[in-house]
């Protein structure tokens, strides 16, 4: 049995003016071959699964090529064409008997708004109606009924933080094999309420989802069913399939599957009003991390750079200076600055004018003055397993500034998302020795912050990952859609 292992992940925020290009794939994982094996064997990450379910006498592994960057806007048709024409030649070449595939689920490319069923269906015409293409997911897909129409199977993340991507992985190398053998016959449904879940409700160790999740499970014991998947979405995709899917693998048995995942999609429906949620405003906020058992861990949801988002957003920043915050961590895309602290270099005051700078939706730009504690080159190592499954983490170039009353601004060269305290730590940092510590993002930071955060408190700061609907400014997405309208009956998008 010989299997083709491959990955094209880009979660793509359609408000972002930052495109997907090239450059952005090669800063962060564009493997081909065996250097696919190399970087991603060991991490905890549904690619890493796929070698280890398959690692077997009996099973040959032809690795085609892994591409990743970190979600910002639509991916550049060329870059997504360059990916489909390395796959396509890469499985013509290895003539192998089924494909592993690691999707995100919410890829936008710039010539195409279902950028993941695009690929899927681009594959099967290649391939022919019977090759098995086994798909695996981010829970934050917006998946469309196309891509269900033209994998064999998908399986999707069970958790938020994504912490169990390794063992989906192996799940999916293990159906694939069945599938080759002829042990299985895969059929799929898919479900999708027209709703939004609200992303601080996507923690899938607590309620709504928590119950929901533990359906799924229950389901999971009967033999007939392979793979029931529940994916809450991502609500900053202005695109038709935008919104929770819920996904049932059977085998062979279409009927039951369409049941099954209507059934789901009917439950996740009749809790529409727990997946909403309020936050306080920055102020607010900061007043209460301050008198707040320490470190207290204020979440900028509106600059949530997992989700897309800018990365040097400053409105909480604004707040701790202007209430007198001590021992204090913000993190900053700031390329400019950074090249700046290098020339004035490392134990020198520098002025320094930061963040506010990619577009002007999360706050004005800061002047500050502080000293350079540190230059970094910004490669750190996570051994554990955090969201998002890489061990090997790239910050660019990055600067340690320390401003007034021991407020410190990490300063990076790429856009960076706070899935490791490997992002403090290596710079020094002891974040459990902090009063705040600023996380941009909504959900993702629990893995590495829960161990050791006081607190924790979720603010409603502004920006292109807003935690509140009403906000965006939708044109694409598919109508009506519940909390925006109050909803029209069930599966509007099948
Ligand atoms: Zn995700």
């Amino acid at each position: 049995m010989r299997i083709a292992v491959a990955g094209f992940m880009h979660e793509s925020n359609t408000l972002s003016p930052m495109r997907a290009d090239k450059q952005a794939f090669l800063a962060q994982g564009w493997d081909e071959g065996q250097a696919l094996v190399e970087r991603w064997a060991r991490a905890h990450h549904e690619v890493g699964g796929f070698l280890e379910g398959l690692a077997d006498d009996d099973v040959q592994i032809a690795p085609l090529l892994m591409a990743w960057a970190t979600p910002c806007g639509p991916v550049e048709e060329a870059v997504f064409e360059e990916v489909m024409q390395k796959l396509l030649t890469g499985l013509e070449r290895e003539q192998p008997d089924g494909l592993l595939l690691a999707l995100h689920g919410a890829m936008v490319a710039t010539h195409e708004e279902d950028g993941d069923g695009l690929v899927v269906e681009r594959l099967r015409k290649a391939l022919g109606p019977d090759f098995p293409i086994v798909v695996t997911l981010d829970l934050h897909g917006n998946i469309s009924p196309r891509l269900v129409e033209n994998a064999t199977a998908a399986i999707a993340y069970r958790s938020c933080p994504h912490i169990d991507q390794r063992e989906r992985g192996i799940q999916a190398a293990g159906m694939i094999r069945r599938i080759v053998r002829g042990d299985v016959r895969p059929t799929m449904a898919l479900a999708k309420p027209p709703m939004i879940v609200n992303i601080m409700v996507h923690d899938t160790s607590r309620e709504p989802l928590l119950s929901i999740m533990n359906e799924a499970r229950r389901l999971e014991d009967d033999p007939d069913i392979l793979a029931v998947s529940v994916l809450p979405g991502f609500a900053y995709a202005d695109v038709p399939q935008m919104g929770p899917t819920v996904i049932v693998v059977t085998d062979g048995d279409k009927a039951r599957a369409t049941q099954e995942a209507d059934r789901l999609g009917q439950i996740i429906w009749d809790r529409r009003e727990e997946m909403n949620r309020t936050l306080p405003d920055a102020t607010e906020a900061v007043r209460q991390a301050l008198v707040a058992k320490a470190p207290a861990v204020l979440v900028d949801t509106g600059d949530n750079v997992g989700g897309g988002s800018a990365g040097d957003g400053t409105t909480i920043l604004r707040e701790l200076l202007n209430q007198g915050a001590t021992d204090s961590v913000v993190c900053l895309y700031a390329p400019d600055e950074v090249a700046l602290c290098a020339v004035v270099g490392v134990g020198q005051m520098v002025d320094l004018v930061v963040g506010g700078k990619v577009d002007s939706l999360h706050g004005e730009p800061i002047s500050v003055t502080g000293k350079v504690r540190l230059l970094h080159d910004g490669d750190y190592e996570e051994p554990l397993a955090r969201h998002g499954g890489r061990r090997f983490h790239s910050m660019g170039m990055t600067a340690l500034v320390e401003l007034n009353d021991r407020i410190f601004l990490v300063l990076t060269t790429q856009r960076h998302p706070p899935f490791s305290l490997g992002q403090l730590t290596c710079l020094g940092i002891q974040p459990e020795r902090m009063r705040v510590l600023v996380v941009k993002a909504a959900i993702a930071y629990r893995a590495a912050y829960l161990p050791i955060a006081g607190s924790i408190i979720e603010v409603d700061t502004p920006g292109m990952t807003t935690v509140n609907p009403h906000r965006m400014a939708y044109r694409r997405i598919r109508r009506p859609l519940y909390p925006l309208e109050e909803g029209g009956g069930q599966n509007s998008c099948r």
